[in-house]
């Protein structure tokens, strides 16, 4: 946790994210549901037992800066977890995040929706 806390502290906006590399295919990723505005693949650091994460494929470096034409793809990618959580059978609950800036937790500047499952989560943490 300390380490997470450690690279929100010092990750700064840019559009050159890992995320986009993964969108663009320049790293490989066990992606779990792709469609044309978002992907879902898990967590390369799980923080629960599931742990995955649905990015749109257009670049929105953060919730902050999201336009209010952004409405749609944002919306999508809750109805694409709720969706896979279904699929992946995740039936006790689970919590949905959108990190924001440094005190928020985002380490990667590309708007992302983290899906969580499989321990009781604390709120807040
Ligand atoms: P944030 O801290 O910005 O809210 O979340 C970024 C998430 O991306 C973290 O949970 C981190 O583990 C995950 N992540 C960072 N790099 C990679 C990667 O190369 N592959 C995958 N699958 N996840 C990554």
């Amino acid at each position: 946790m300390a380490d997470e806390i450690t690279k929100a502290q010092v990750a700064r906006p840019g559009s050159d994210t890992i995320f986009r590399k993964m969108i663009h295919k320049e790293i490989p990723t066990k992606i779990i549901y792709k469609d044309d505005q978002c992907f879902a693949f898990l967590d390369i650091s799980p923080q629960a037992p599931t742990h995955f994460l649905v990015i749109p494929k257009k670049h929105i470096s953060q919730i902050s800066a999201a336009a209010d034409d952004n409405e749609s793809p944002l919306g999508h990618l809750m109805i694409v977890g709720k969706k896979c959580a279904a699929h992946l059978g995740l039936k006790k609950g689970y919590q949905m995040v959108v990190n924001e800036s440094s005190d928020g937790g985002q380490s990667v500047y590309h708007v992302h929706l983290h899906v969580l499952e499989g321990r009781q989560m604390n709120w807040p943490g």
